[in-house]
């Protein structure tokens, strides 16, 4: 770091010393940085690095609702719009037990970022809850939803910020939310996305952040490597939303996936994913992963973590932050991994990540790889402001482009502005902080 990243990171580390995911992650963008404000002193003279990690506005509130048992509960609900130097606030809602603001900031904090790499005028937002929708009857869902709505819904709005889903926020708590937000607004706009399409959704929504990784692995594959999916051999850890669109996709794109995961264990089927098997079992029954190791009478090994130990060519961290630690990262270049692209939010450590670009494994930074999911919900945006639908055709094609000029904005700068083209880590947080820093000088001292 420099003098003035360092002092900024210094400042935020005696703040919020508590906050180990948030600092986890301002650490590695104002790293990255470094070089790119030394080149810019505007940026330090303007005060722009201290106002970027400070979020413009924490919304913390009390959800109380009543269980099946008539017992009253209390959760906890967040919203942190971070930055709308660029569009409104835009990013998910994670309903999950070991949500707190730390993680809520940090998520928030990669948002900016990601959202600027789509090159659509969206800032960064994100929310949630320490509400866990496992083992919760629908009416119990519906019900916390409702609650978490009636106050969340003074803070947001089509042109303010527009939530989404996110780890336990499904098509289900999106249409809960969204019923209430309607009830008590008595207004039908765009004021989240991952809707339904009866009532405004987007085709390939539901896929797009899995289908996005894999887009952006395949032109990656081609830059580096010459090559494309077909025949790989692939490791997708989780098997929620973006898991098990990553799985299709890479299939379809001729690859192998043989081992997917959940936070109970992982499944090794050396025959291939079923994955029309698994999404019936996890979207439809809502079953754990050890389930299709039954039916399928392949391996079940309750350990999730040592997923990384299977032999792949390319693996995609698609479950939560930091599953992958270095001591998984050694076993991936031990097996002759050569690419690892996060679906998942920060699922390398820091240590994993710099271990694998020194052993020349392509590591696509989650800000850049799963960036599809925000992609096509600003896409979805656009549709409710139009009262018009693309075809699944129209949006995918739109999404594909938005992947591969991703990869290539950030490939560009870690090749011709970093001189290292495995720094795709820098490469994003530079390309993505250009565009906001770039709004923020010229908005005033806001
Ligand atoms: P889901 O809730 O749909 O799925 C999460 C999956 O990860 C579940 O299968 C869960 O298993 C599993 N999991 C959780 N912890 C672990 C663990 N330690 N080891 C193995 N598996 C685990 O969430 P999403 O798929 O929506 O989100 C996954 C990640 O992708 C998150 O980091 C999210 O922020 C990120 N993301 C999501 C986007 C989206 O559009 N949905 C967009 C961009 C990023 P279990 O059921 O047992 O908990």
């Amino acid at each position: 770091m420099n003098n003035y990243t360092k002092k900024v990171y210094l400042n935020l580390k005696k703040k919020y010393a508590h906050e180990k995911e948030f600092l986890q992650a301002a650490e590695e963008i104002l790293e990255s940085l470094s070089s790119y404000v030394e080149k810019h002193p505007e940026i330090e003279k303007n005060g722009i690095l201290e106002r970027f990690v400070e979020p413009e506005r924490i919304i913390q509130f009390r959800v109380s609702w009543v269980n099946d048992k008539g017992k009253v509960q209390v959760n906890t609900g967040y919203r942190v719009q971070f930055s709308s130097a660029i569009g409104p606030y835009k990013g998910g809602l994670r309903f999950a037990p070991n949500v707190n603001l730390s993680i809520i900031k940090f998520l928030g904090l990669e948002q900016v970022l990601k959202n600027s790499l789509t090159t659509l005028p969206m800032g960064g937002g994100k929310g949630g809850s320490d509400f866990d929708p496992k083992g919760k009857s629908d009416g119990e869902v519906m019900r916390f939803c409702q609650a978490f709505m009636t106050e969340l819904n003074r803070h947001i709005g089509q042109f303010t910020d527009v939530p989404a889903g996110d780890i336990g926020v499904g098509s289900r708590e999106v249409s809960y939310l969204y019923g209430q937000y309607k009830r008590i607004r008595n207004e039908s706009v765009g004021v989240l996305t991952g809707k339904r399409l009866s009532y405004g959704g987007s085709l390939i929504r539901t896929e797009a952040t899995g289908y996005g990784l894999c887009y952006f692995t395949d032109e990656a594959l081609k830059k580096y490597k010459n090559t494309n999916f077909n025949g790989k051999r692939v490791i997708v850890s989780g098997s929620g939303n973006v898991a098990l669109y990553a799985c299709k996709k890479a299939m379809e794109l001729g690859a192998k996936v043989v081992a997917m995961s959940d936070s109970s264990g992982y499944v090794y089927d050396e025959s291939g994913i079923d994955i029309d098997l698994l999404i019936d079992l996890k979207e439809n029954k809502r079953q754990r992963i050890s389930e299709y190791a039954k039916i399928k009478n392949c391996i079940f090994n309750n350990v999730a973590k040592d997923i990384w130990k299977i032999k792949c060519d390319i693996a995609l961290p698609c479950a939560t932050q930091n599953e992958l630690d270095l001591e998984s990262a050694k076993a991936l270049v031990n097996n002759g991994c050569f690419m690892v692209c996060e679906g998942a939010n920060m699922p390398c450590t820091k240590e994993a990540t710099n271990y694998l670009m020194e052993n020349k494994v392509v590591v696509g930074p989650a800000k850049a790889s799963n960036a599809g999911g925000v992609a096509v919900s600003g896409i979805e945006m656009s549709q409710n402001s139009m009262r018009f639908s693309y075809t699944a055709e129209e949006v995918d094609q739109k999404l594909k482009n938005i992947m591969v000029n991703i990869f290539n904005t950030i490939y560009d700068v870690a090749d011709k502005e970093l001189n290292n083209k495995y720094d795709l880590v820098s490469g994003a947080n530079i390309a993505g902080f250009k565009k906001v820093a770039d709004a923020m000088l010229t908005q005033g001292v806001i």
